[in-house]
């Protein structure tokens, strides 16, 4: 599937280009330019270490990258999982984050580069289909050099990367040959609307060059035995009374990338931590309807929804007060159209 060596190249030559943001960070377009080695006061507060909050399967991805998940389990062989490392901070941190608990609060453990190396290892020995890096932007330096160690220690599966796309394109283009599945959230489209919830004004004329970039990097979804192992998936979730902006979104994907993209347009939301204004309630059905209705008017030809209108709050907001953070039964998402 791919060459360890070249992989390690690439991994070297971005992290010598890279690391300079330790001392002035402009990892992403916040860019804070604090020293990174010396204090944690940017805007993601993170240092040099990753931290991590949580490691394990995860079957709660779409279909090809966590795998088919049946419950309860009849046919224990549809079980696979994504080997997901959620990583504490973030450098968007939306008013909204339903995992407010380590993107604002903070909670996970401070962890050297082999000690996260080791735990990609351990997710590959329990069978995970692939590393699912969760929130990686501002932690990409400790990130990179753990997966060098890990391809040195055997490493095999695909890497993904799981982002808000709230990037800089330079870190992005350094990871072409690196990451082999972009996951990238595509959220706000009007520049009031993120700079309410997010802070982040010039969200989704950052956020469309990001993803064009991921485009071009890997292209559509490639599969092996049915599972991902290349390519791009947007993710969108639809939230309460910003019907508008999705629309707006699903025209951008449609005019700049194509109907072929893969989407993933989610249902699931839910008010947590500081939600205010029309994001105060949950997402009505009839609001789900009518985005997919938008999609299917559209012409795109991959898609997946949340056909059972997941946004039942006790199998949705993971708790990482606890040791299995995750509800399984309720959370699968399925290909449609
Ligand atoms: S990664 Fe963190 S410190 Fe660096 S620019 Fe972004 S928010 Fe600021």
């Amino acid at each position: 599937m791919f060459k360890v060596k070249e992989k390690i190249k690439k991994l070297e030559r971005a992290i010598s280009i890279l690391s300079e943001n330790e001392r002035e960070c402009r990892l992403c377009p916040r860019s804070c330019k604090v020293n990174r080695a010396k204090e944690r006061k940017g805007f993601c507060k993170t240092g040099n270490n990753a931290i991590v909050a949580y490691s394990g399967l995860h079957f709660g991805e779409e279909p090809p990258i966590s795998g088919y998940y049946d419950y309860p389990m009849t046919d224990k062989s549809l079980k696979k999982g994504s080997g997901t490392i959620f990583f504490t901070g973030c450098n968007l941190k939306c008013t909204f984050c339903q995992n407010y608990q380590i993107s604002w609060e903070m909670k996970g453990r401070e962890i050297s580069d082999e000690e996260l190396a080791d735990l990609m290892l351990s997710l590959q020995d329990k069978k995970a289909l692939n590393i699912n890096l969760v929130s990686p932007t501002h932690l990409i330096i400790p990130i990179l050099r753990a997966l060098k160690i890990a391809y040195n220690k055997g490493l095999s599966i695909p890497v993904v990367y799981n982002s808000n796309a709230y990037e800089s394109l330079e870190v992005i283009k350094n990871l072409n040959g690196i990451v082999d599945i972009y996951l990238p959230d595509l959220k706000y489209f009007n520049p009031e609307t993120s700079e309410k919830y997010a802070q982040a004004r010039d969200y989704f004329q950052v956020a469309t060059k990001i993803i064009k970039e991921m485009y071009e990097q890997v292209g559509d979804l490639r599969f092996e035995n049915g599972y991902a192992v290349k390519g791009l998936i947007i993710r969108h979730l639809v939230l309460p009374g910003h019907i508008k902006e999705t629309f707006k979104i699903l025209e951008w994907i449609y005019n700049n990338l194509s109907e072929k993209a893969w989407l993933s347009i989610m249902s699931q939301y839910k008010p947590c931590f500081k939600a205010s204004g029309p994001l105060e309630r949950k997402l009505r059905r009839e609001e789900y309807e009518i985005v997919l209705k938008k999609v299917e008017d559209l012409g795109f030809e991959n898609v997946f929804i949340q056909s059972e209108f997941l946004n039942d709050d006790e199998h949705l907001v993971p708790d990482f007060t606890k040791e299995e953070p995750f509800k399984w039964p309720e959370v699968r998402k399925d290909k449609s159209i």
